[in-house]
């Protein structure tokens, strides 16, 4: 009843402008439980009883799967029990010898420690002694031996894993007796990180060979597009997937709010505003927002609108006020909170009336994340999505049955990447010499790539197998979260903010550019290439930069092709020259001048998308008075945006290029390519999944209430060319042209 009467309540405001667009009712669902074909041991099953505990359908499916010694993935919605549905399993199998191990894989080392207790509640309950713990690189040294020794569950993560795989032999009784890998927040190991963990768990499992050993693997992830791809690829099993939630939950309001109804006040004011109205109504509620500073100021300005007690939430505070926000919001002291994403995944905070979502944070996923804070056993719960002025979440706003749709989202994984197999193999190398019969793990490029390292020196051929001959230790040099060695240290008082690519650093910490580090802004003095340092320092700035910059494109292999209808859609081997050329110093989307910068050009290899365009189309363009460069580039910019709904990355890591003449096709082309070097499967996936996109892009560039073009269809604000020259009506041709081919 309180969420019925505050959506009445908001639309009588005195600034309300019908800025909701859709109020989405997702009705309730009573539990679905099931029972097992084998009952559980008696003292689990006393534990579960005690705790009012009955095993739903997904659950029950868990353990038999698990039982029977298949790989499962599990997807079902957050707070639905997926913890308890593989630790149940997991404990009856380990129970069952004195030997039995396994290993539990978080991506982030915060969550490691939440994991563990409910482990050790579990021991305690079923009076087990697993020695569960957490073996990372915050374990004191001391300890370590005793756990490698007697533990029969660690939980890690993969950064410590990937450091750890060449002391092997330590971990020899550990490793011998591997039942379980189980691999929490899977969706996590996508893009660059998720094609280096998929490789690091082939060194993982060809050391695990060696020692005998051939665990299941457990999966747990939020909905996606190709779960069972994603799991293949990122472990090289098969598995079996759950995907049907039989637990219990109330309605659920999702709301979406587009804040652009009503230009006269700001979206983030509309959104402090939307969090005191929600406490005031006696909702708990948590408030997303796009940045730490916006968490902040959110919180303040909600405050004079409200009496109940509010708070920030970042990353950044200090551990103990971060537990006492936390154990507020679960002893219901607080009444609302604003926050970063760091309250997304993982961290115990009980369950909320209600989510604001201020920005949409990226990929459809994290929204449902951010959404499953919202709902308390089967009470009511509200969400509300607040849409800002760029294409994504305006396309959303416009068309928000597109968002309850079954899921489009594929993640992307790469494991042909040079750049990526090159570090991994000289780590395997380094932890056990590989043989030919060990080709398999590392693909069929395996053969070729052992070549190279060979030439470089770097391993040498030997009676066992091939062997390192290098001077460092690989795992020290190979990081998990990037492509490329040649990383760029940003720095500010002497410590590192971040590492990035130098490509990145060109763009983003040359002097005068202002630099986002965890929603903070930061002033770039200078960019020292030679020696791999940026130096920043810390500023409070009102406005932010853009860097200018110029591309070429050269295509050097195809390596697929198809028609539609007169145009012809390619991908393949390319070769990307760009140089940063100057940078723009923008405030409120408002341009204040523009600096030339002298930066060297960066060139790599990387795999793009690119069609090329009937002269047919140029005609009808020109008949009706537009401008055809114009509106390819619209066309390059809308595509662009729209490309995160399908192969999930970030906008960022995609670069485009369109032109009415390249001198590798003959003809006016556009080219989508991906911004990592050899390229993470971004182009790959957005090929097979090309009609929808254009699709969706054709749907967002028509729907725009814009005349001639707007930041919420075809500008971008990462335009290398200052978004010039667009013409929307020229793309809305070039795109619906596209649109008859493909329904042919
Ligand atoms: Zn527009
Ligand atoms: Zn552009």
């Amino acid at each position: 009843m309180k969420i019925e009467s505050l959506l009445e309540y908001l639309q009588q405001l005195d600034w309300y402008r019908g800025q909701i667009e859709i109020i989405k009712k997702i009705p309730e669902q009573a539990p679905i439980y099931a029972e097992l074909s084998t009952p559980l041991s008696i003292a689990i099953q006393r534990h579960l009883d005690r705790r009012g505990i009955k095993l739903y359908t997904h659950q029950a499916r868990a353990i038999e799967l698990l039982r029977e010694g298949k790989n499962i993935i599990l997807t079902t919605p957050t707070a639905s029990g997926k913890t308890l549905a593989f630790n149940l399993p997991i404990f009856e199998k380990l129970s069952k010898s004195k030997t039995g191990t396994a290993l539990y894989l978080y991506p982030l080392k915060a969550l490691a420690n939440d994991q563990l207790r409910s482990l050790q509640e579990l021991e305690a309950a079923a009076s087990l002694n697993f020695h569960a713990s957490v073996y990372d690189g915050d374990t004191p040294e001391h300890l370590r031996p005793r756990i490698r020794e007697r533990a029969r569950i660690i939980v890690s993560n993969p950064y410590a894993i990937h450091q750890y795989l060449a002391w092997h032999n330590k971990w020899k009784r550990f490793f011998e007796n591997l039942q379980f890998v189980v691999l929490d927040e899977a969706h996590r190991y996508r893009g660059v990180f998720g094609s280096n963990v998929a490789l690091l768990l082939r060194r993982l499992l060809r050391i695990l060979a060696f020692y005998g050993a051939k665990p299941q693997f457990v999966l747990a992830s939020a909905t996606m597009a190709n779960p069972l791809e994603h799991a293949h690829k990122l472990t090289g099993q098969n598995f079996s997937l759950i995907a049907e939630d039989g637990s219990a939950h109330g309605r659920k309001f999702f709301v979406f709010w587009n804040p652009l109804k009503n230009e006269a006040k700001s979206v983030h004011r509309q959104s402090s505003d939307l969090l005191a109205q929600h406490v005031n109504a006696d909702l708990q509620t948590l408030c997303f927002t796009v940045s730490r500073k916006m968490a902040e100021l959110t919180t303040h300005w909600a405050q004079h609108a409200t009496h109940k007690t509010l708070a920030a939430y970042r990353a950044g505070y200090l551990p103990e006020d971060r537990r006492r926000i936390e154990q507020g919001l679960k002893e219901k002291t607080l009444h609302g909170v604003a926050t970063t994403n760091a309250l997304e995944l993982g961290v115990d905070i009980g369950s909320l009336d209600s989510v604001i979502i201020s920005g949409y944070p990226g990929t459809v996923l994290s929204t449902w994340q951010q959404a499953g804070r919202a709902g308390r056993g089967q009470q009511d719960s509200m969400v509300t999505l607040v849409g800002f002025e760029n294409p994504l979440d305006q396309y959303f706003m416009r068309h928000p049955e597109r968002f309850f749709e079954r899921p489009h989202e594929h993640a992307i994984i790469d494991l042909e990447n040079e750049h990526i197999l090159l570090a991994h193999l000289m780590c395997a190398v380094a932890e056990l010499p590989v043989k030919e019969s060990d080709e398999h793990y590392f693909g069929p490029r395996g053969p070729e790539l052992m070549n190279a390292l060979q030439a470089q020196h770097l391993i040498q051929k030997t009676p066992m197998g091939w062997v390192y001959r290098g001077m460092a230790r690989p795992a020290e040099i190979v990081s998990l979260d990037n492509i490329s060695a040649q990383t760029i240290r940003v720095l500010c008082d002497g410590e590192i903010l971040e590492t990035i690519e130098q490509q990145r650093a060109l763009e983003e910490t040359h002097p005068g550019a202002v630099f986002l580090h965890q929603g903070e802004t930061f002033l770039m003095e200078s960019l020292n290439l030679g020696q791999g340092i940026a130096i920043a320092r810390h500023a409070d700035l009102d406005y932010y930069t853009d860097t200018l910059k110029s591309s070429e494109i050269r295509i050097r292999r195809v390596q697929d092709t198809k028609s539609i209808g007169a145009f012809e859609l390619n991908v393949g081997d390319v070769f990307v020259k760009e140089q940063v050329i100057g940078f723009r110093v923008m405030r409120f989307d408002k341009p204040l001048g523009v600096h030339a910068l002298d930066s060297p050009s960066t060139e790599f290899e990387t795999v793009a998308l690119w069609f090329t365009l009937p002269s047919s189309v140029r005609d009808t363009v020109a008949k009706a008075g537009f401008d055809w460069a114009g509106g390819l580039h619209a066309a390059e910019h809308a595509l662009i945006a729209m490309t995160p709904y399908f192969a999930m990355c970030d906008r960022w890591d995609i670069g485009g290029l369109s032109t009415s003449l390249h001198a590798d096709t003959g003809t006016a082309t556009i080219f989508i390519y991906d911004g990592f070097q050899g390229g993470i499967g971004i182009a790959e996936k957005t090929f097979e999944l090309f009609s929808q996109l254009v699709q969706t892009t054709y749907e967002l560039v028509r729907d725009c209430p814009c005349e001639t073009g707007c930041p919420s269809c075809i500008y971008s604000p990462k335009c290398g060319n200052g978004n010039e020259p667009l013409d929307k009506r020229a793309a809305l041709v070039i795109l619906s042209e596209l649109m008859k081919s493909i329904n042919l």
